[in-house]
């Protein structure tokens, strides 16, 4: 029997199909995409101390001012002991050796020198003063993530969300006109609720490394290598932990001090400690947080917080009931005279039924409270 003809040009076509075939090889490889995120741990943000930075305060505080700081600002108990040693004539901290004087010397300060005179006129009170405001938070899109968002969508649906960080930027662009009509240079620490942190929150597994510590750490570099002012006001909002059924609202000052135990064990925090305590940051603090105070319950008629007695990490100072010493962040690392506000609680009924009714009003009386605060107090330090 003969092949037939029709069937010729397939059969031909299927060997030549059959024999080119390709073999079969391991799946392909996809294309490359784009590569893992670079991941940052805490000990990457930190930078080791030089000691030796110290050196330009030798020699300029007294054994009694050293202790008075150290013990009534700094630290709550005597655990420093286990790090300090202090003899007749110097403190050693670990390796180094810092010689006091016999008396009070006057001090730097431990980067550049916040403490040159301004230079006022009776209509610009505040000429030559250079001053930072550092809005609390980044706000806006990151005000969830930073858990810095308030919203009740069944008690108050028509209200637009409470945050933090948009709240602290409306607030910081209100202060700084009002300060500069009285003479000073203002500088906004962050303009946008935007991070100011060169990393992305991608970047960590801990995302409060990246909203928090990266975050402050970028700010912290800004002022103390470019912005360099004679004083930083941190704007913050506080909120009850209890939440949003007190009507409770409460006003303190925030200064750094009363490092823990587990705070003075990390070697950065004790060399910031340091170089606040011998630069004497806490004898303007004091003062201006003082005066500022005074007139900032008077105008907000906020009556003062009240952290606990056995709080390891709080302490009352000067005795005055509006100022607290306690160890944050920003208040240790930006390395001048620091004032850090935390006014209201944003989750009380009371700035709730304010804030729905006109949240710009809640900005205004937080601006000129602290303008005329500060105006007072540098228009009498003269
Ligand atoms: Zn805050």
């Amino acid at each position: 029997m003969s092949f037939p003809r029709l069937l010729l040009l397939p059969a031909l076509l299927l060997t030549i199909v059959v024999i080119f075939w390709p073999k079969k090889t391991s799946p392909p490889t996809p294309p490359a995409g784009p590569t893992a995120p670079l991941i940052i741990e805490l000990a990457d943000l930190i930078e080791r101390p030089h000691w030796n930075e110290l050196d330009r305060f030798q020699h300029t505080i007294s054994r009694e001012t050293f202790l008075h700081r150290l013990t009534t600002i700094y630290t709550k108990t005597d655990v420093w002991k286990k790090w300090i040693t202090v003899t007749n004539d110097h403190a050693l901290i670990g390796d180094y050796q810092l010689h006091f004087a016999s008396s009070d010397q006057p001090a730097p300060g431990a980067i550049w020198d916040w403490k040159e005179r301004l230079s006022p006129t009776p209509d610009l009170p505040l000429k030559g003063l250079h001053l930072a405001i550092d809005p609390g938070h980044i706000g806006g899109a990151y005000a969830k993530l930073e858990e810095r968002h308030h919203e009740y969508p069944n008690l108050h649906p028509e209200m637009k969300p409470i945050q933090e960080g948009t709240m602290t930027l409306e607030t910081a662009f209100l202060l700084k006109e009002l300060l500069e009509e009285k003479g000073a240079q203002v500088t906004l620490v962050r303009e946008k609720c935007e991070p100011l942190s060169p990393y992305l929150e991608e970047n960590f597994h801990n995302p409060r490394l990246f909203y928090r510590t990266s975050e402050i750490r970028a700010r912290a570099k800004l002022i103390n290598e470019e912005i360099q002012p004679h004083l930083v006001i941190c704007l913050h909002y506080n909120a009850n932990s209890s939440g949003p059924l007190s009507s409770e609202q409460h006003f303190h000052i925030l200064l750094n001090g009363t490092y823990s135990e587990s705070e003075l064990a990390n070697e950065d925090e004790r060399f910031a400690m340091l170089q606040r305590l011998l630069s004497g940051v806490i004898d303007e603090e004091i003062p201006l947080a003082a005066h500022l105070s005074a007139i900032f319950s008077k105008k907000t008629q906020l009556p003062a917080y009240q952290y606990s007695r056995l709080s390891t990490v709080s302490q009352n100072v000067a005795l005055n009931p509006f100022l607290w010493a306690r160890n944050l962040l920003a208040n240790r690392l930006y390395m001048c005279p620091v004032i850090f506000m935390e006014p209201y609680a944003m989750n009380s009924t009371k700035f709730i039924s304010r804030y729905k009714k006109n949240p710009r009003a809640i900005y205004q009386e937080y601006a000129h409270a602290v303008a005329e605060g500060i105006v007072s107090y540098y228009a009498t330090a003269q």
